[in-house]
């Protein structure tokens, strides 16, 4: 891996965290399994509106995807058991 594409992933990543962080403050943790599936797939569904148009790499996908990786962390922090 070089240290660009590197330090693209890690951004990616920061972008992914400051979404998670922005979610919990408005919404809190999620509840329960069947909510946090359900979270997931609304912003899946966001990402698919874009697919569907052909719009898939534009920047408002960007953002859906960004927001699946997310709701996918919140889901593991505020669900899951921890690792074994
Ligand atoms: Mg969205």
């Amino acid at each position: 891996m070089s240290l660009t594409s590197a330090a693209t992933e890690v951004t990616v990543a920061v972008e992914a965290a400051r979404e998670l962080e922005r979610a919990v403050e408005k919404f809190g943790p999620m509840a329960s399994p069947h909510e946090g599936w359900a979270v997931i797939r609304e912003e899946l569904d966001e990402l698919w509106e874009h697919v569907k148009a052909n719009t898939g790499r534009g920047p408002e996908a960007r953002k859906e995807a960004i927001q699946v990786a997310a709701m996918a962390l919140r889901y593991v922090f505020d669900l899951c058991e921890e690792a074994p």
